[in-house]
């Protein structure tokens, strides 16, 4: 027995030990996943739940590495945050959405935002918000062409300096959502201390709630504050006929998920918003 317990702790501590060594390559290949052009956004419309336009795009981060396959963002972006290369990626995905942003209006496309993910560690550095605000105005964009997407974790865990440059950002007009709705640790009194635009359901309820009456009463009370407060609510990851006729029913403004679009590379995205300019 005591063998066997030995074998388990050594098998054990070489899977740590490997998984430490993935990473670490990992975390280098990314390094130079910039310069090798390896990066990429992709776009997922978020549609009006009543009329079914296109009315924003949720820009999601993708990396398929010169000399291997796809690494999922739910990997590499935590993997950048330990590493402090996110606050590069985040400043390439600034660029990249607000460069595509202006290409769009160019072409024709009007009142479409584009909104951008970022995470604690980019909100907590101190420039990343004026950087992309510099980022707006060198394209010639407005600030609600750009929205920003934070966890309630985030939101939480802000201190007074991110505090004050969020309000900065929100008189702006930069519209600002708070992603996940619902997961975070949280008592709802930050909703009050924080300025934010739009509430994002998050999908485990969208996903249960045509079975579970909790998730529906979740949702339920989501639409109601979020509607109360005077923000936008979007459900996330609609994948089913039957969560949208829920979703429907229960007022969310906006519906994002498989069921319509998935995550699409520029042109396809494109494709779907220049069909839309001609009716
Ligand atoms: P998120 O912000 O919650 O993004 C939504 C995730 O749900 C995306 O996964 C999207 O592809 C997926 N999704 C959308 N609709 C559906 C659906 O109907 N069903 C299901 N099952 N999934 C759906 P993705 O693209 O793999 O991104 C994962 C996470 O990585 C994001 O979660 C976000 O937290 C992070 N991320 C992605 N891009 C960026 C970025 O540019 N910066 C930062 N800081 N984080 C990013
Ligand atoms: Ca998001
Ligand atoms: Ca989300
Ligand atoms: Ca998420």
């Amino acid at each position: 027995a005591k063998l066997d317990g030995q074998g388990a702790l050594q098998g054990f501590q070489q899977h740590f030990h490997d998984e430490l060594v993935r990473q670490h390559r990992l975390a280098e290949r990314l390094e130079h996943a910039i310069a090798n052009c390896e990066l990429s956004l992709h776009y997922q419309p978020q549609v009006s739940a009543v009329s079914g336009r296109i009315e924003n795009l949720e820009a999601l981060l993708r990396w398929e590495p010169a000399d291997g396959e796809a690494v999922s963002p739910a990997e590499f972006i935590p993997l950048a945050e330990r590493s402090g290369l996110i606050e590069r990626l985040g400043d390439w995905v600034m660029e990249e959405a607000c460069g595509q942003q202006a290409a769009w209006r160019a072409a024709g496309v009007e009142a479409l935002r584009i909104d951008i993910n970022l995470s604690g560690r980019q909100v907590r550095a101190p420039e990343t918000l004026e950087r992309l605000e510099a980022c707006v105005a060198r394209h010639g964009l407005e600030p609600q062409d750009i929205g920003i997407e934070l966890t309630e974790n985030v939101l939480i865990e802000a201190n007074e300096a991110v505090l004050t440059r969020l309000r900065r950002l929100y008189h702006r007009g930069v519209r600002i959502a708070i992603d996940d709705f619902g997961t975070g640790y949280s008592s709802l009194s930050y909703l009050k201390l924080f300025p934010v635009t739009a509430l994002k359901i998050d999908r485990s309820f969208v996903r249960d709630g045509p079975q579970q009456s909790e998730d529906r009463a979740i949702m339920e009370a989501a639409v109601f504050i979020g509607h109360r407060l005077g923000l936008e609510v979007v459900a996330e990851g609609v994948e089913t006929g039957e969560q949208l006729a829920l979703v429907r029913e229960m007022r969310c403004d906006l519906v994002q998920g498989y069921y319509f679009h998935r995550p699409l590379p520029v042109a396809e995205v494109q494709r779907l918003l220049f069909g839309q300019l001609e009716h």
